[in-house]
């Protein structure tokens, strides 16, 4: 095995190097080691998508708000409690609440009482992560309280001038909102999961380095970064498959499954989530990614009739919601907490 050392020359030398042998040692030998520390077992967050709604207009999304064609869809609460029943029957331990972002208090109340009405029908046991946006820190903490122990919201990238090259310039897309949102989770004592996209227009391997650096520099307790996938109705989309050029669908696989790999050496008894965005790249992708260190899987529990209406990138629509797990050992009925999280606090 290469030596890859911990710094932004050395994480840039090993994701630009292509040798089959040496990507094939270093996920392997990031996938041992997930098994010495976190375990071999993986650990299931049902995960609803709960409305398309979104205040945003991220370049890249296919929810985002400019988009009239995009279609928009919320659920009711008692199919949001009928999937987390169905989540908690199936042992799955954990559901992770997803949506566009909204900040008004119709949606930041019901979604307190969402999580204390989850909490119930599980007798306190089914686990909660949010996944909704920038929150101010009354809501973030609101949602604490009320139950729900994880969020996750990604940084999208850790560079600043990529960031504003990927979102419209104003106060609601601002890069250094991002990040105190982050050190508001941190405060208010929620697990914190972020992460960014991979194969971006513009993103260097250095940028992905750096991304890696932030992500231990931060102390994060769970990540969840894949590729970036164009969505035709969608401004970044449209150049991506017009005159931006950006790496191949077998590029941006290599260079996630090596991410997940290298992330794992940096931090290896955080949780990482093998991505849903994988599969739209190989069907076997998230399979990929737990065998190079990954060790959480985010089953889609949203009723069948919204699926195609949470269109974030082209070739979402047509996933199945279980990915093919193979022969790996699922911790049923378990939360599967970030172990990180766990020795700091
Ligand atoms: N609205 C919340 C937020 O932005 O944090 C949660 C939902 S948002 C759809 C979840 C993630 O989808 C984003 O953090 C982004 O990384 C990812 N995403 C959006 N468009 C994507 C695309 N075209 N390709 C890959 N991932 C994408
Ligand atoms: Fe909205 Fe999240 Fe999509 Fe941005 S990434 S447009 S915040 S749903």
């Amino acid at each position: 095995m290469y030596k890859i050392s911990p710094t932004i020359s050395g994480l840039t030398a090993a994701l630009e190097n292509n040798d089959r042998e040496f990507c094939r040692k270093l996920l392997s030998e990031a996938g041992t080691l997930r098994d010495r520390t976190v375990g071999g077992k993986v650990y299931l967050r049902g995960l609803l998508e709960i409305s398309s709604i979104c205040r945003k207009d991220c370049f890249y999304c296919g929810i985002r708000c400019s988009n009239g064609n995009a279609s928009r869809y919320t659920l009711s609460d008692e199919e949001i409690i009928s999937a987390s029943q169905f989540a908690f029957k199936e042992g799955y331990g954990s559901i992770c609440i997803q949506s566009g972002e909204r900040c008004d208090s119709d949606f930041t109340s019901r979604i307190s009482r969402l999580v204390r009405a989850i909490k119930d029908i599980s007798d306190g046991s089914l686990g909660i992560t949010l996944s909704l946006g920038e929150q101010s820190y009354d809501t973030l903490l609101e949602w604490f309280e009320a139950g729900a122990h994880r969020y996750l919201i990604r940084i999208e990238t850790s560079n600043p001038d990529l960031y504003a090259r990927l979102h419209p310039q104003d106060a609601l897309h601002s890069f250094d909102r991002r990040l105190n949102v982050l050190q508001d989770l941190r405060s208010i004592g929620f697990q914190v999961g972020s992460g960014v996209m991979i194969g971006l227009p513009f993103q260097s391997c250095r940028d992905l380095a750096g991304d890696l650096l932030f992500l231990k520099e931060f102390d994060i307790d769970m990540v969840g970064m894949g590729p970036y996938i164009p969505h035709p109705g969608t401004p970044l989309g449209k150049e991506c498959l017009s005159a931006l050029s950006i790496p191949t669908a077998e590029e941006r696989l290599s260079l996630s499954l090596k991410m997940v790999a290298l992330l794992r050496l940096l931090m290896p008894d955080i949780n990482i989530a093998a991505t849903t965005a994988l599969e739209v790249l190989d069907p076997r992708g998230r399979e990929k990614a737990i065998a190079a260190g990954a060790n959480i899987v985010m089953p889609n529990i949203s009723p069948a009739r919204v699926r195609a209406g949470y269109d974030l990138y082209e070739g979402k629509r047509n996933l199945t919601e279980s990915p093919a797990l193979g022969e790996i050992e699922i911790g049923y009925n378990q939360w599967g907490d970030s172990l990180r999280f766990k020795s700091r606090v």
